[in-house]
């Protein structure tokens, strides 16, 4: 559990401008709103305002944010409404915290719900964007505390995070938030291969966690020879969800991703960071081909850093990332690593970062619903598809998967007796391929026998092969051998 103490030593490290009376009187109004409400994991309530509120604090959010995240479920949940929010902490607190309520009640189920859902965000942002730091913050906890729900919930949570909320994250930039979300919610979506991978890295990082702390202690000494100022050097590990993406492209090998622990070296200035790169490529080789400037060649989505990877002692390798603070800063923080507070303590972004032009720039490109699909997806979701159920229950399939993939991802029996399948309300053949966003409908007949074997030439799944094989007629040949057995 978490104490308002937590949270103003937060604020007091960060040196955040904040009123700190203010933070604990709406601290205090919010824990009296929610008294004896209780969390499904036995909490009580105010743990949840409270840790929303902490997270804001670390990412340098600002009074007004903080405040609206310690109230942020008081009109919906308790009897105290908006109004009274707006009495006590003013309008702009209360605008905040009724963009959170408006975006919050709706579900992720199916299509429509999906862009509703996708709409209300972008809305929300383009009005203000501390709306969506506070839903993040929020969802954050809430997944840190999933354990507590069944097992259907804690699955809509995870897509939900995953389809929706990381994607936006990393288009804000706010990389260390986007890792967060993506792996808190790997973990229920994929827990198998979660805990698979979970017990691979464990092993590498008790090897490799040794010659990261030496290396360490080698590079501090050699940069400090040649006077170059360090801020800080550290080791950093691979985001899980991400460094699973990566493995799946690789054949699974863990040995074949250079990236999974760093060494992350930060220091002044631009001219900071080549020196350092000098310094350490005169001591170890470097490996060809694995030196990048995104420095001066900054990834599409704005990171900047020099990452190379030398053969240090013992013939091992590791990759070293170079980068000054501000780049540090701005790919943990995002967009909140660019505003600042003006005379007045009210929030301004930088100059020349037009952000909400941007955005909506942005909103404008994939105003088409099918296209915000396709756009918020594809880093994310590469070779699988999302199809749903005429309930609106999302489906999730390799690509060129068809009706028979989905029937028997449903149900063997629906698959066994399907004769012809609806996409999108039109007669479709049970070969033709799916589309992410496809409303699928399967057509059966009850006095069908079993599946047909032609079916195997199409089937993308290993569920619809296996279930195929099994529940086919045996044909010429099995007839044969049964009558035979039967001799
Ligand atoms: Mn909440």
């Amino acid at each position: 559990m978490a104490t308002i103490g937590d949270l103003i030593k937060i604020i007091n490290q960060e040196k955040l401008k904040v009123d700190k009376d203010l933070v604990r009187l709406a601290y205090d109004f919010a824990k009296d709103a929610h008294k004896g409400q209780v969390r499904k994991n036995g909490e009580s309530y105010i743990n949840h305002p409270l840790c929303t509120a902490i997270t804001l604090a670390k990412y340098h959010l600002d009074q007004d944010t903080i405040i609206a995240g310690l109230l942020h479920d008081v009109p919906e949940d308790t009897d105290k409404s908006l109004a009274d929010v707006k009495k006590e902490f003013g309008p702009n607190v209360a605008k905040l915290v009724e963009g959170i309520t408006k975006l919050g009640k709706l579900k992720y189920r199916g299509i429509e719900r999906y862009t509703e859902n996708l709409r209300k965000m972008f809305v929300a942002m383009a009005s203000d964007i501390r709306v969506i730091f506070i839903k993040f913050a929020d969802r954050l906890h809430n997944l840190k505390t999933l354990d507590a729900l069944e097992s259907k919930k804690q699955e809509r949570i995870a897509r939900e995070t995953l389809e929706i909320y990381a994607p936006i994250a990393n288009r804000l930039g706010i990389w260390q938030l986007k890792g967060q979300l993506e792996d808190l919610s790997f973990k229920y979506l994929y827990t198998k291969d979660h805990k698979e991978l979970k017990i691979a890295l464990d092993k590498n990082f008790s090897e490799r966690g040794d010659l990261l702390k030496e290396l360490r202690l080698k590079v501090a000494d050699m940069l400090k020879k040649e006077k170059i100022k360090i801020i800080e050097i550290s080791g950093r590990t691979k985001d899980m969800w991400s460094l699973y993406r990566k493995l799946q492209a690789h054949n699974n090998e863990l040995h074949r991703i250079h990236d999974i622990i760093a060494l992350r070296i930060i220091v002044p200035e631009v001219a900071d960071c080549y020196k350092a790169l000098g310094v350490v490529h005169n001591k170890w080789r470097p490996i060809t081909n694995r030196f990048k400037d995104y420095i001066a060649q900054p990834k599409p989505n704005g990171y900047q850093s020099l990452h190379t990877t030398v053969f240090c002692d013992r013939g091992k390798t590791v990759e070293l990332q170079i980068k000054t603070l501000a780049m540090h800063q701005a790919a943990e923080y995002g967009i909140a690593a660019h505003w600042h507070y003006d005379e007045k303590g009210s929030i301004k972004l930088d100059e020349g970062l037009d952000w909400v032009q941007e955005l909506s720039k942005w909103q404008k490109e994939i105003q088409d619903s099918k296209q915000y699909l396709d756009s918020l997806k594809i880093d994310v979701f590469q070779d699988r598809i999302f199809v749903f159920t005429p309930k609106g229950d999302v489906i999730d399939l390799p690509e060129n998967s068809t009706p028979i993939d989905f029937a028997y991802h449903i149900h063997t029996e629906i698959g066994d007796k399907a004769t012809t399948a609806r996409v999108n309300n039109q007669i479709a053949a049970l070969d033709s391929h799916l589309k992410s966003g496809d409303m699928v409908e399967i057509v059966i007949e009850k006095g069908r026998k079993g599946p047909n074997r032609d079916w195997l030439k199409f089937v993308k799944t290993r569920a619809a092969r296996d279930k195929i094989k099994a529940g086919s007629p045996k044909g010429l040949w099995g007839t044969i051998a049964s009558l035979r057995g039967k001799e």
